[in-house]
C-alpha cells in the first residue's frame, strides 16, 4: 500500500507552491523543443498567448447555465456553427460543443441508442458497426450504454471494407462508424460508400473526424487529393471533431454534429421532477469550464482560415519529407497510403519496438503501434524545424538495431505499460518471463522491446486483468 498523503493543515505560499510544480515537470515529456509526434498541438507562441489569454478571461464562468453568461452561449453555438460550415454541413445540421473526441463520440453512440429506441423499439440489443481501426472511445461508449460492438476488418491499406459492413448488418444495427482518417495509420475510410449502404439501409452513420475534422478541410482546400468525407456525403448523419487537437486551441474541446435537431434531441438529458429545480444538460457533464469554450472560439477567430490553411501547408510539406525518407529506409515500410499527417510504418526485417527505443533514447516522442508492431507519427505545424534531425536519428538507430541480435519477439501494447508492468506483476510470473527473454541484449535499463516482447506470453484474459490493475495503479499515489 502506498503511504497517503496528508491533508496540508496550512496554505503554503504561492511562490513555494509554483516553484514545486516547476520542478515537477521535471520528468515530463518535453513539448517545447518539438521532439513529440503525439499528444501535443502547439500553435507558436503567439496564437498560443491567445489562447491562453482568453482561456482565463473565462476562467472562472461556468457554460452549465447558458443563461447566465450569454457570452459563453454565444461563443459555443458560433463554434459549433463554423465547424458546421467548415465540414460541409447547412442550416440543417446542428451540434454541441464538448470535453473532448472521447465525449462527443459518448454522445453520438448515446444518440444513436436513443433514437433507436424511440423509432425502432423493437431493437432489445442495438449494435453499432465498427471497422477494427476505430478509436477505443466507441467501445468505451458501447460498454457504458451497453450497445454491442459488431467488428468488421480493415482491408490490406487499413480502409474499412464497404461489403463487409452491408453483410454485418442485423436487424439490431442502429449505427455504422468510420473514421476520417483512423488514428493508427492516417487513412479515411471509403465514406461516400458507407454512406450509400447507410441511406439505403436507412441507418445512421457517423463519421469520427476528432482528429481529421480540423485538418481534412485546409489539406483539400491545398489541392491534396483526399476523397469526400463530410456531411457533403449522402448518408452522413453524425461527425465528432476536435478543435484541441489540429485547431490548436486548449484541452477541454471537441464538437458532436448532427445532421438535424430531431437527432441531436436524443442526446440531452432533463429531469424535471428534482427539487432543486427543472434541470436539464446537454451533453455528460454539469458543470462546464468557460475557459476551453472561450479557448476554442478566439483559436478558430484567431487563426483563421488562412492560419490554419499556412499551418496545415507546413505540415503536409513536413509530412510528404517524413514520409518520402522514411520510404527510402529499405528497411521500413509506410503502412496503407495515409491520407493527412499522421502515417506508421513497420518493418519486416528490425525490430520495430527496439528502432523505438533508440530513438526515445535519443529524445523523439510518438505512439507505438502493435499488430504489428509499428511507429506512429502525428505532425503538425511544429515538425519543420526537426525533421532533417529525425531523419538523421532513425538512420542511426536502424543501423544500430540492425546490429542487435535479437530473436524475433512478438509484440504488444504501448510503451508506459510495459514499463510500469514490471513493478505490478507477480513475482513468479515476472521471474519466469524474464528467464525466457534473458537472452536479449535489450532486457536492460530504459530498452522496453524485450519487455513488449514478453506480452506474447501473456495471452487474452490476463492482460486485460494486468492493464487493468495497472489503470488501478496509475491512479493512485503508487510509484
Ligand atoms: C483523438 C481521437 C479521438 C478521441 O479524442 P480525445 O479528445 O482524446 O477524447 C477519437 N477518434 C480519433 C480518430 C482520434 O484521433
Amino acid at each position: 500500500m502506498s503511504k497517503q498523503v496528508k491533508f496540508p493543515e496550512e496554505g503554503l505560499s504561492s511562490e513555494k507552491i509554483l516553484a514545486k510544480m516547476k520542478a515537477d515537470r521535471s520528468d515530463d515529456l518535453r513539448w517545447q523543443d518539438g521532439k513529440a509526434f503525439c499528444l501535443i498541438y502547439h500553435p507558436g507562441d503567439e496564437k498560443a498567448k491567445l489562447v491562453k489569454d482568453a482561456y482565463n478571461l473565462f476562467f472562472t464562468e461556468n457554460a452549465l447555465n447558458p443563461t447566465s453568461f450569454p457570452s459563453l452561449r454565444k461563443y459555443e453555438a458560433e463554434v459549433v456553427s463554423m465547424m458546421i460550415d467548415l465540414l460541409g454541413g447547412n442550416e440543417s445540421h446542428t451540434g454541441s460543443m464538448t470535453s473532448g473526441g472521447t465525449e462527443s463520440i459518448l454522445l453520438a453512440v448515446k444518440t444513436a441508442r436513443d433514437f433507436s429506441r424511440k423509432t425502432q423499439a423493437y431493437i432489445t440489443s442495438p449494435e453499432i458497426i465498427l471497422p477494427t481501426t476505430i478509436h477505443p472511445a466507441f467501445v468505451k461508449a458501447c460498454h457504458y450504454f451497453d450497445v454491442k460492438p459488431v467488428w468488421i476488418n480493415v482491408s490490406e491499406d487499413y480502409r474499412a471494407i464497404p461489403t463487409e459492413i452491408e453483410n454485418n448488418i442485423t436487424k439490431n444495427t442502429i449505427m455504422i462508424v468510420a473514421s476520417a482518417p483512423s488514428y493508427p495509420h492516417g487513412v479515411i475510410d471509403p465514406i461516400e460508400a458507407i454512406g450509400k449502404i447507410a441511406d439505403k439501409h436507412k441507418l445512421l452513420f457517423h463519421v469520427d473526424a476528432c482528429i481529421g475534422g480540423m485538418m481534412l478541410p485546409f489539406v483539400k482546400r491545398l489541392g491534396h487529393d483526399i476523397p469526400n468525407y463530410n456531411f457533403e456525403v449522402q448518408g452522413v448523419t453524425s461527425m465528432s471533431a476536435d478543435i484541441h487537437k489540429y485547431g490548436y486551441a486548449a484541452k477541454g474541446a471537441s464538437v458532436i454534429l448532427y445532421n438535424s435537431r430531431a437527432l441531436r434531441k436524443h442526446q440531452f438529458s432533463v429531469y424535471t421532477q428534482w427539487q432543486g429545480g427543472v434541470y436539464g444538460s446537454p451533453g455528460i457533464s454539469g458543470s462546464k469550464p468557460g475557459g476551453a469554450i472561450a479557448a476554442a472560439w478566439a483559436a478558430l477567430n484567431g487563426i483563421g482560415i488562412n492560419g490554419y490553411l499556412e499551418m496545415a501547408y507546413r505540415t503536409m510539406a513536413t509530412t510528404e519529407f517524413l514520409k518520402s525518407e522514411v520510404s527510402k529506409i529499405k528497411e521500413l515500410n509506410i503502412m496503407g497510403t495515409p491520407d493527412m499527417s499522421i502515417f506508421a510504418f513497420d518493418s519486416t526485417e528490425i525490430n520495430m519496438y527496439e528502432l523505438a527505443d533508440e530513438l526515445n533514447m535519443k529524445g523523439w516522442h510518438f505512439e507505438r503501434l502493435q499488430d504489428p508492431p509499428a511507429i506512429h507519427l502525428t505532425i503538425s505545424q511544429v515538425h519543420d524545424k526537426v525533421a532533417d534531425d529525425f531523419i538523421k536519428d532513425l538512420k542511426e538507430s536502424v543501423e544500430k538495431v540492425k546490429a542487435f541480435k535479437l530473436r524475433k519477439v512478438k509484440d504488444n501494447i504501448q510503451l508506459e505499460v510495459i514499463k510500469r508492468l514490471v513493478r505490478i506483476l507477480p513475482d513468479g510470473l515476472l521471474a519466469k518471463i524474464q528467464k525466457q527473454f534473458s537472452g536479449t541484449s535489450s532486457a536492460t535499463g530504459d530498452r522496453t522491446a524485450a519487455m513488449y516482447g514478453m506480452m506474447g506470453v501473456i495471452s487474452g484474459d490476463d492482460l486485460d486483468e494486468i492493464v487493468l490493475d495497472l489503470l488501478d495503479k496509475l491512479n493512485s499515489l503508487d510509484k
